[in-house]
């Protein structure tokens, strides 16, 4: 692929939500120069700035900042669209803990290529992703980040460890850390990120593992308090619910992104505070596998940073950024029956700034200010839904959908142009990928169409 220097473009939209200081402008451009935003005001003064870039947008529609998806599972990238039936723990005992000794660095590379085009076609621009995998004798997460590098998507990328029920020795759980992060630093846009599944499947010896290492790295991703279950079991072999103990371990030192945090009480929230750990909140996922709602407006409103995760394909099972917000918004309004229990601006700084936040990446990404990568979606006005626009965060959250997303740059460069992802060719992609799907059910037992 060529890595050139993207061409300097002028991007104009009826509706700019840069989602920063600059709030929203009306009939508005995005000037980029170096991949970089170099001016956001109105398209007439920049054009007369810049009379030489080229104008990309007829002017129509809504442009906003790159969504960031701030939790997901490319280890699941083959097997969506199944398991329907199970709560959490189930599922994983049928779906999910099954596969995880047949990934291959194979398989880690067409489902992070399958599942990464998807949620770039739907406005993704950045991805912390959590492998969950069985050590084997190579490392298999490297090819999370050759996938995205192919799709030109930003990463934040992790290995789930778990060694509970194992046992799994520790060395091959640090060396697929260790191989990650080694192709996360030789990649252009990916960064490494401790990961740690659960609380509840980690030994003591892994726990402390982890915290050494987020001494060193500065950064977790580690799934807390998403089912009911994890809380009980924590309690009665830990003598603490998850967030308590991980806290007491030293887990929660580095800048935390915790996954979830569906089941909290006031002593949770307070450690969640003190500790300034960053929710992922996965709506879509919490319905599919009946685990729970969680507080959205109540951490907001007590300062926490919560940001918007897709979670993997086979507890989503879409990879479909613009749906989860709609589902966010939703499940908020429909819990609470209160219909300002979240707005759609809520929604919308959730999926970019507080999903940057989240990451710890708020002054890279995450708005339209000058001198940030210029990561963006435009939205035209050219269909039948996004036609009159009378509040564009309401459109945006509750009437697009990902026909209508147009364009995608990550650092100026493009990764969809007329709704078609540039970095692989989807149709190329399909056979190889559904051979490897019918090996991996047929491996893992899956009671799947395919493994019969
Ligand atoms: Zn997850």
């Amino acid at each position: 692929m060529d890595h050139a220097q993207p061409a300097d473009v002028l991007i104009r939209a009826r509706h700019v939500l840069t989602c920063g200081p600059g709030g929203d402008l009306r009939d508005g451009a995005v000037l980029v120069r170096g991949g970089r935003i170099a001016g956001v005001d109105a398209f007439e003064r920049l054009r007369a700035a810049a009379p030489d870039v080229e104008v990309v947008g007829d002017g129509t529609g809504i442009l906003v900042p790159g969504f960031v998806s701030c939790h997901g599972h490319f280890s699941e990238g083959l097997v969506s669209g199944i398991g329907e039936a199970h709560t959490l723990w189930e599922w994983f005992a049928h779906v999910v803990g099954p596969l995880e000794a047949h990934l291959t660095r194979e398989v880690a590379l067409v489902g992070t290529l399958l599942r990464g085009a998807e949620m770039a076609l739907s406005g993704v621009t950045t991805v912390a992703d959590m492998f969950c995998a069985a050590p084997g004798a190579e490392p298999v997460t490297p090819g999370v980040v050759d996938g995205l590098e192919r799709l030109g998507l930003r990463g934040d990328v992790s290995y789930g460890a778990a060694d509970t029920p194992g046992p799994r020795p520790l060395g091959p759980l640090l060396a697929e850390h260790e191989a990650l992060a080694d192709a996360a630093a030789a990649s252009r846009r990916s960064r490494f990120r401790v990961g740690l599944a659960t609380v509840p499947e980690s030994s003591d010896e892994l726990v402390a593992a982890t915290a050494r290492l987020v001494a060193d790295t500065g950064r977790l991703h580690v799934h807390l308090h998403e089912v009911r279950e994890e809380v009980t079991q924590c309690r009665v072999t830990r003598g603490a619910a998850a967030i308590a103990f991980a806290e007491r371990a030293g887990l929660l030192d580095g800048q935390t992104l915790a996954a979830h945090c569906v089941w909290l009480d006031d002593a949770d929230i307070a450690v969640l505070r003190r500790r300034d750990v960053a929710v992922a909140h996965n709506p879509v996922s919490n319905m599919i596998l009946a685990s729970g709602v969680c507080p959205v407006p109540r951490l907001r409103r007590e300062g926490l940073t919560v940001g918007l995760g897709l979670d993997g394909p086979a507890s989503n099972d879409s990879q479909d950024m613009l749906e989860t917000m709609k589902t966010a918004a939703l499940l908020q309004k429909v819990h609470h029956l209160q219909a300002t229990a979240i707005t759609a601006r809520d929604v919308v700084h959730m999926a970019t700034i507080g999903g940057a936040t989240a990451l710890g990446m708020a002054d890279e990404i995450g708005s339209l200010e000058p001198g940030k990568a210029a990561d963006l979606v435009w939205l035209p006005e050219h269909s039948p839904s996004l036609a009159a626009i009378h509040d564009p965060y309401q459109k945006l959250v509750y009437c697009a959908s990902v026909r209508d997303v147009a364009r995608v740059w990550v650092d100026g460069e493009p990764v969809v142009a007329d709704g078609r992802v540039l970095g692989v060719d989807v149709p190329d992609l399909l056979p190889r990928a559904h051979e490897l799907a019918v090996r991996l059910a047929v491996d893992a037992g899956l009671d799947s169409e395919l493994a019969r």
